[in-house]
């Protein structure tokens, strides 16, 4: 259902999908705004994100999210509560190079939820509305930001859109930059806007993320039900790798053997230009040492997120230049969690309502 249009109803692009940007077109949509959501990407979610294979589906970007903020539990329970579930994760360990024990679990850990089927799942549903009203554009890269020409005081869009139609989308009142960092930059740098509002901008870093898949078919014949540790998922110590998941464990998965593993920050950045096959076998061995499996993946595939983790986050919810009409939100204001991604996307919402 379309929401009603308020009497000082305003058009604002949002620029990014992810979870950021989808909270904050929701709630814009909600008090009443006319939103236009742009996203370089097929599909929406951003990094929480799911690769399909033969064998199964791989959460490649968050494994797992934490539910603190009262609102982002209210927003889970009031539109996707059928398509979250708590994950027993066999309780988080930390483990060292040989995947001995260096800081056991803690005694009551909080809980760790997963979108089902599958991570994309979570924000398919919160696109659903915007699907509906024609308002998400995917596929739409955008490049520079520029006064509209034909209507003074507003923004037009330009954009690698599909086809040749719609390149430049005008008559924004507000363009708000639900994108990561290095990105946001880019994207102010090629347009004609002002960067002095932003330049809090560059004390951010985030850093970039390698991510191996692998798949072991022959764990679920008959007798064997899983390869090497019992546990699920794991924090680690090895200098290469930092987290490790059997994704076989999340509810609502297939049953085929499938672990995610994570490079650290230290490694990925090291090995940013390093290429994916060179990686793969790295990360692989590492794997092999601290989880003891040894036997070969029937699937192999390593992907690099550049932007990845927040190392140093902006440390306040969201940028917006009132004077300018230009905001920008996402997990790396507060850090790097889809929780933060949630808050900072609702508060510029809030801000911009307010404005
Ligand atoms: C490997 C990995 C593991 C993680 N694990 C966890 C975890 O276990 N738990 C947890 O809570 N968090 C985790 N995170 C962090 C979590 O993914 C993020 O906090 C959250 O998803 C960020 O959401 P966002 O909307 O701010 O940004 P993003 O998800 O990055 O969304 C930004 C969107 O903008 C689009 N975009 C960028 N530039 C443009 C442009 N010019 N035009 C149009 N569209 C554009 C992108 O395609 C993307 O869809 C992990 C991240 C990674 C990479």
């Amino acid at each position: 259902m379309t929401p009603p249009r308020p009497h000082h109803s305003r058009r604002i692009a949002v620029v990014g999908a992810g979870i950021a940007g989808l909270a904050c077109a929701r709630t814009l949509r909600q008090a009443g705004h006319e939103v236009a959501v742009f996203e370089a990407a097929p599909q929406p979610g951003g990094r929480m994100a799911t690769v399909q294979t033969a064998f199964g589906g791989f959460d490649a970007g968050v494994q797992y999210f934490t539910v603190r903020d009262e609102r982002f539990m209210q927003a889970l329970q009031a539109t996707a509560s059928d398509v979250v579930r708590r994950w027993s994760a066999n309780a988080v360990r930390v483990l060292d190079e040989r995947g001995r024990v260096v800081e056991a679990a803690p005694p009551a850990p909080e809980s760790h939820w997963v979108a089902v089927p599958a991570m994309d799942r979570l924000p398919q549903r919160w696109a659903e509305p915007l699907v509906a009203a024609g308002a998400l554009h995917l596929d739409t890269r955008v490049w520079r930001v520029a006064h509209d020409r034909l209507s003074p005081g507003r923004w037009q869009l330009h954009t690698d859109g599909p086809g040749e139609d719609h390149p430049v989308q005008a008559g924004f009142d507000q363009v708000l930059l639900a994108i990561p960092p290095q990105q946001a930059n880019e994207l102010l740098q090629a347009s004609t806007l002002s960067t002095a509002p932003f330049a809090a901008l560059g004390a951010v870093d985030v850093a970039p993320c390698w991510t191996l898949m692998l798949a072991y078919p022959n764990a679920t014949q008959p007798g064997l039900h899983t390869l090497g540790p019992q546990w699920n998922a794991a924090r680690s110590t090895h200098h290469r790798v930092s987290w490790l998941a059997r994704e076989s464990s999340k509810p609502g998965r297939v049953a085929v053997e499938r672990w995610t593993v994570q490079a650290s920050a230290a490694w990925s950045r090291e090995h940013e230009r390093d290429d994916p096959a060179r990686v793969s076998a790295k990360l692989l061995r590492a794997f092999a040492e601290i989880t003891g499996i040894h036997a070969t993946p029937a699937h192999t595939e390593a992907l690099l997120w550049r932007q990845a983790r927040t190392l140093a986050p902006l440390g306040r919810t969201h940028l917006w230049d009132g004077a300018g009409s230009i905001g920008l939100c996402g997990d790396w204001c507060l850090g790097c969690r889809v929780e933060d991604a949630f808050v900072s996307g609702l508060e510029l919402a809030l801000a911009v309502i307010a404005a």
